[in-house]
């Protein structure tokens, strides 16, 4: 079965959205803060037994704009990770706001949204201002998966999209009963 879904990703400007959905596009790491995509979306396909799963993955225009577009970008979405960077504990206590911002928007969103929260920048470890037991008890806590990634090493972004696609295929109909 081929299954195309959304996936958006929100959180605070600078903790590495568009590295990471770069990242999975094989185009590398551009350590220069990369051009933001705007309303567009690079696809992640990710075969799990007899099923391909294709992930849109929407990138956000600049932060400030965006946030007033939350509403739109939501819109049949399936998956939304939230993005903090652990060596910055302010982007991580806005994770708050943007779940808040995902309850103000609950009509228009799917009500089986798979939640995935990810803290980014491991490779900059010795900085560390969020501990990896918050960033689990944060995602536990709103029934979301929870992974820590480095896009500058390319580590933990390969299983968090499958993580996102299992969950999809959990969702499924033909495949949940
Ligand atoms: P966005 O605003 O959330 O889309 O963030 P960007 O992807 O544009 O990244 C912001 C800055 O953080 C850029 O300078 C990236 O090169 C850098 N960056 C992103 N991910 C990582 C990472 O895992 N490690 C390090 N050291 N820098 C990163």
């Amino acid at each position: 079965m081929r299954i195309r879904k959304k996936a958006i990703f929100l959180g605070e400007s600078g903790v590495g959205k568009t590295s990471i959905i770069l990242r999975h596009d094989g185009r590398g790491f551009d350590f220069a803060h990369s051009e933001t995509l705007g309303a567009n979306f690079i696809v992640a396909t990710v075969g799990i037994a007899s099923d391909v799963v294709e992930l849109q993955m929407w990138d956000t225009a600049g932060q400030e704009r965006f946030r007033a577009m939350v509403p739109m970008y939501l819109r049949g979405a399936a998956v939304a990770f939230l993005v903090y960077d652990i060596t910055v504990g302010r982007t991580f206590h806005q994770l708050k706001w943007w779940i808040e911002e995902l309850h103000r928007n609950s009509d228009r969103m799917d009500k089986n949204l798979i939640l995935i929260v990810i803290g980014n920048k491991t490779d900059l470890a010795k900085n560390r201002e969020v501990t990896l037991e918050e960033g689990q008890r944060f995602a536990s806590q709103h029934n979301a998966l929870f992974f820590e990634t480095s896009a500058l090493r390319d580590h933990g972004i390969a299983e968090t999209i499958r993580a996102a696609a299992e969950q999809i295929i959990l969702q499924t109909p033909s495949k949940g009963s």
